[in-house]
């Protein structure tokens, strides 16, 4: 079987996949470690579930562990987080004294990979605080990786953070407005997906059908879908505003997709919520899929007409990268990573409100050609700018920077030259 990154050049072309082998190159035997707080339900599981293998083919010794806590931590990480996107979340001493003790557990726990690491990537606050036990012990960078809309944060909770992140040697971000003042190196750097993974490759249309047909849809009516964990930034409840606004005048179904995440303790509460407002309307499919049913989505996305993300918040967005990928227009929030990826008009709408939204979508069931010229734009524009091979390039740079300096150039050669030499 062809090896993983020659599987790539059938998408992307081989230069690409060239410029990824010799950037790695120099980094060959690196050990390269990645830490977030879960390897299940999320976008960074997401991204870091794809990337590692491939990181690993090009010869890099790269690995990724988890933060692990107890309910409290998880509690009150999700208050960081929902404090860093503007909410005024107070997180009480008690909750404060939780994260930085199993901060230091898990620093005990992975101390060896900690410590041998030549670069450590951390990804988002629950792990932030394991630098500060690592003191001079460390041999590597390490890189604070924001995921989240940090661009108006509730200040006292960033403060708490700061102490940590600023110790960092650089830091990453998705979207240049989400960037805070710190100390170090600040780089831009958005996410992406995996054209090749279950989430995203194609499918045969037998396989979407047999999916949709499993949860009752039917395809000759327009269906809607949103992808998301319950979370009330995804603004599950504006959806279903906007899809009442428009089943007064047309038919459609509307689906709302999601499972949990096991470092989101709000995830049952806010599915809770979403249930009930939504009643007993036949038309209104809340689906709970498991963590690893990727091909599910991937069909539910392909059948879908239109897919939503009605974010308040959103740091980037993966649900609406998928969406765009396949070649579905997408009605975004007008916020953070979104304003990113749907350009307005373009490859989709961006909106408000449940009106805005409603609106956007009555417009699109209207005019299919629209959607099909919407659809074809949203492809490509994935295609040149938020693949993983992107991604890649862009933090095998970031590292050769940190590791030999600015002063050291790497000389990307073209094909040919490299068959020359
Ligand atoms: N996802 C999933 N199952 C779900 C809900 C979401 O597999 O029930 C996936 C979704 O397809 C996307 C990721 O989880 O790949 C969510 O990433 P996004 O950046 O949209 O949001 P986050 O959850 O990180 O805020």
């Amino acid at each position: 079987m062809e090896n993983l990154l020659d599987q790539y050049s059938h998408v992307v072309g081989n230069e690409v996949i060239d410029h990824l082998r010799q950037l790695a190159n120099p980094l060959k035997g690196m050990k390269i470690l990645h830490i977030n707080s879960t390897k299940e339900g999320g976008g960074v599981a997401e991204i870091l579930n794809r990337l590692i293998p491939l990181k690993r083919e090009l010869g890099i010794d790269a690995e990724w562990e988890i933060i692990i806590g107890e309910r409290e931590f998880y509690q009150c990480t999700k208050k960081f987080h929902n404090s860093l996107q503007g909410n005024r979340d107070e997180v009480s001493d008690n909750l404060l004294e939780v994260y930085k003790s199993t901060n230091a557990n898990n620093f005990e726990r992975l101390r060896s990979k900690l410590v041998d690491a030549d670069i450590v990537f951390i990804h988002d606050p629950q792990p932030a605080a394991l630098l500060s036990f690592c003191k001079n012990e460390r041999k590597g960078r390490w890189i604070w990786r924001c995921h989240i809309d940090v661009s108006h944060p509730f200040r006292p909770v960033w403060k708490f953070l700061h102490e940590y992140i600023k110790d960092y040697d650089a830091s990453i971000w998705s979207l240049s407005t989400f960037v805070q003042q710190l100390p170090h190196p600040l780089y831009l750097i958005p996410p992406s997906i995996d054209p090749l993974s279950e989430k995203n490759v194609e499918l045969p249309e037998k396989e979407i059908s047999h999916y949709l047909d499993s949860w009752g849809l039917k395809r000759e009516i327009p269906i809607i879908t949103q992808v998301s964990r319950f979370d009330r930034f995804k603004d599950p409840v504006g959806v279903i505003q906007a899809y009442r606004l428009i089943k007064k005048y047309v038919p459609v179904q509307l689906v709302l997709a999601g499972g949990g995440a096991s470092d989101d303790p709000e995830g049952q509460q806010v599915l809770q919520e979403v249930k009930s407002f939504a009643g007993d309307d036949p038309d209104v499919h809340i689906l709970e899929l498991p963590n690893d049913a990727h091909r599910a989505i991937n069909a539910l996305q392909r059948g879908s007409n239109i897919i939503l993300q009605k974010s308040l918040k959103e740091g980037f967005g993966l649900t609406v990268t998928e969406g765009l990928w396949k070649g579905k227009p997408v009605i975004g929030g007008d916020t953070g990573g979104i304003r990113l990826q749907v350009i307005n008009h373009y490859s989709g709408f961006l909106v408000n409100t449940p009106e805005g939204a409603a609106m956007r979508i009555r417009y699109l069931l209207k005019h299919p050609d629209i959607v099909n010229k919407m659809g074809e734009n949203a492809k490509q524009y994935v295609m040149d700018n938020f693949l993983i091979t992107r991604h890649l390039r862009e933090y095998l740079t970031l590292i050769c920077a940190l590791i030999f300096g600015s002063n050291d150039l790497i000389e990307l050669k073209m094909p040919a030259q490299v068959q020359s030499v």
